[in-house]
């Protein structure tokens, strides 16, 4: 169906504020505790049992209406260490303690501030039209997304036994396609993503007399040439992957050699045996490159997070898009994964249930040209000019990505949560 915005929810002006108060003051991942308490307090506002602190800062909010399907709803919280450069009236200034103790900006650039408002924002529709349908919706606020790390954190810590088993697992993530445009991939949807921290161990001296030193720095750099040929050599043409070094710090003065290197890097896979080869080939070339320059010690290569493969349930995805097709949006279902990654595929895996994730667009259509425009539609990608998620100067435009995402969210619930069950219905107990 065309994109009808006409037909959206409209944003009460309480969780457009949500949603301003959120984007001023974002907090680093493991760190969300202004904000889970903002979003915990909007839950208890609308008379919805809530518990705190699971997995660190994740909020859950049971909101049950009668006997029916569990239907699970996550958006994820944490914001990133980058400096905003959007303009924005509303626009952070906060910085953070990132875990080396440093000092850094914070920004939602990556538009998780919308995902919690636009959840609200569905959860007031779901209360407004809580006669059309019965169940019991877990509302899931989840931490340190863009580490690899909540989902997982959440599980451990009691999440399983406090939604019992959903029918299904919806989840979204705002993006720079035009708004009314709801995109996904029925099956694999999201790359594993894996990221090592490796140490390589030299021997320090003076700068003047390199022999009497082994010097980490040139190690550093063959290692990260020679892991470029992992890609190209030794992974299938077929099947995408990513290797990418993406951190290399080493020396602080100009005439000593340093003792260590210490690199990241990070894996894009998608499938078991891609990731076990990406593995494998970057541990035997980082060894490989420090005995060759003579290293006495081997380097340490420790994994600090990751994620698992989204695969969203095929059969599941397509109802949910059908769903959104009959509710004024317009649905691509893409055949391409994305190379990002989200850890959303964990709660599914861990509750036994399908998950369903779908990027929405959250950026006003007359910023593209209707040739422009067409085309994205037609083929589903991201534009170039329009800011990335994790850009300094992403923004989605307010007044449309916030009812485009309340529109998607109560849309694929509501879908889920009508339908007919063998228990009689109950609309007295909510
Ligand atoms: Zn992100
Ligand atoms: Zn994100």
């Amino acid at each position: 169906m065309a994109p009808d915005p006409q037909s959206w929810p409209v944003p009460s002006g309480s969780v457009v504020d949500l949603y301003r108060d959120l984007h001023r003051h974002p907090e680093l991942s493991g760190q969300e505790t202004r904000t889970a308490a903002r979003l915990a307090s909007e839950l208890a506002r609308r008379q919805i049992d809530v518990t705190e602190g699971i997995g660190g800062t994740g909020v859950v909010g049971m909101l049950r209406n009668g006997d029916g399907p569990t239907v699970l709803l996550r958006a994820d919280i944490d914001g990133l260490p980058v400096k905003e450069l959007t303009g924005a009236p509303y626009a952070s200034a906060a910085s953070g303690v990132d875990r080396n103790g440093a000092t850094v900006p914070v920004m939602h650039a990556c538009g998780h501030d919308m995902h919690a408002a636009a959840l609200i924002g569905a959860v007031d529709v779901l209360l407004e039209r809580a006669t059309e349908w019965a169940g019991t919706v877990a509302i899931v606020f989840q931490p340190a997304e863009e580490t690899g790390e909540g989902a997982l954190a959440m599980i451990a810590d009691g999440l399983p036994q406090l939604v019992g088993t959903p029918v299904v697992a919806l989840g979204q993530h705002v993006s720079p396609v035009p708004a009314g445009a709801v995109v996904a991939a029925a099956g694999i949807y999201g790359a594993a993503s894996d990221n090592f921290r490796i140490r390589i161990h030299g021997v320090g001296g003076h700068a003047s007399t390199p022999e009497a030193a082994v010097d980490p720095i040139v190690a550093a750099a063959a290692t990260v040439m020679r892991l470029q040929a992992v890609i190209s050599r030794e992974t299938a043409a077929q099947e995408p992957a990513v290797l990418t070094v993406s951190s290399i710090h080493a020396g602080r003065a100009e005439n000593a050699i340093p003792d260590e290197a210490e690199l990241t890097v990070n894996l894009r896979s998608f499938s078991a045996s891609t990731r076990h080869r990406l593995i494998t080939a970057m541990r035997r070339v980082i060894d490989a490159e420090s005995a060759a320059a003579g290293m006495t010690r081997r380097p340490s290569i420790e994994r600090i997070s990751g994620a698992p493969l989204l695969l969203n349930d095929p059969d599941a995805t397509r109802r949910t898009f059908g769903a959104l097709g009959e509710s004024a949006l317009d649905t691509h279902l893409v055949t391409q994964p994305m190379t990002g990654s989200e850890d959303f595929g964990a709660l599914g895996e861990a509750l036994g249930c399908p998950s369903v994730f779908w990027h929405w667009g959250g950026t006003a259509p007359d910023r593209y040209s209707p040739a422009e425009l067409a085309t994205l539609l037609a083929e589903a990608r991201f534009p170039e000019h329009v800011p990335m998620n994790h850009s300094p100067e992403y923004l989605p435009d307010l007044e449309w990505a916030l009812p485009a995402g309340i529109q998607a969210m109560s849309a694929a619930a509501l879908h889920w949560l009508q339908q007919p069950t063998s228990a009689p219905l109950d609309q007295g107990t909510r």
